[in-house]
């Protein structure tokens, strides 16, 4: 159903010559724009021309990259399926709304049909003419709308029907999206967890160092070197020391009320 939606899109911006292109736009990774026109047995220009289309509208995104050798970009390309099914959301909403406005017309005013040429008129436009056709002179008749309003309300509640199955598709897309974006975050969480925790080894294996260090030269400089370690501890003890730095600006703020 999916493949279908995203064909129409293409078949509506592009033309439905191109909606094959499809077939190579629909996956996770940007694709080879060479290998779609090899696979698509067009030019590498045609192809482009077809992408270019479908990129005004917002509904391809694209990576480059340069050939180090060349020196030229080549461009990869991938269907925005969220983007597309939303596209094809509004064209459908247009179109319903358009139908509904010509079926409340059918409903309420009468038509004169020229049955030689053809040509319909309302009867506002039949009655200044009195009833004759412009080009052959033959007499209007009334133009009974059964039929075409039949027509025209079967076409509108197709319409209304794809615009439920292209809803279904938005939310299951918009789903993918999200669990995508979550998995992404997660990922990054767990690489900051990685980066934090090497840290704190690198920090430990320091302290290990120092405090064997200071075990061994005790005797030479004691108050310098100990001094040194308390500092290197100090921002793993932040939080229980988290109270001292309190009493001491009281203690501060005290002396201030004092001197006034
Ligand atoms: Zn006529």
């Amino acid at each position: 159903m999916l493949k279908k939606f995203l064909k129409e899109v293409i078949t509506i911006v592009v033309g439905k010559n191109a909606e094959e292109i499809v077939e190579f736009l629909d996956t996770k990774k940007h694709v080879n724009e060479f290998i779609i026109s090899k696979k698509l047995d067009l030019t590498i220009n045609q192809t482009r021309n077809i992408l270019y289309k479908i990129s005004d509208q917002g509904l391809v995104s694209s990576i480059r990259k340069k050939d180090k050798r060349k020196g030229w970009y080549t461009y990869f390309w991938k269907i925005e399926v969220l983007k597309s099914l939303e596209f094809l959301r509004n064209d459908l909403m247009k179109k319903i709304e358009q139908l509904e406005n010509q079926v409340r017309s059918r409903e309420t005013k009468r038509f004169y049909v020229c049955d030689t040429c053809h040509i319909e008129i309302t009867e506002e436009n039949a009655l200044s003419n009195n009833f004759t056709c412009n080009e052959c002179g033959s007499i209007f008749v009334f133009k009974d709308n059964t039929k075409i309003l039949k027509e025209m309300k079967r076409a509108l509640e197709k319409l209304k029907n794809d615009l439920g199955l292209v809803d279904n598709e938005i939310s299951i897309e918009s789903k993918k999206v999200e669990v995508g974006k979550m998995k992404v975050i997660n990922k990054e969480e767990k690489e900051k967890k990685k980066v934090r925790e090497t840290k704190r080894l690198e920090r430990k294996v320091v302290r290990d160092k120092l405090k064997k260090a200071a075990g061994k030269t005790k005797k030479k400089t004691p108050a310098k070197k100990s001094k040194k370690v308390d500092k290197k501890k100090k921002p793993k003890s932040k939080s229980k020391s988290a109270k001292k730095p309190k009493s001491k600006t009281l203690k501060r703020k005290s002396k201030a009320k004092g001197k006034k």
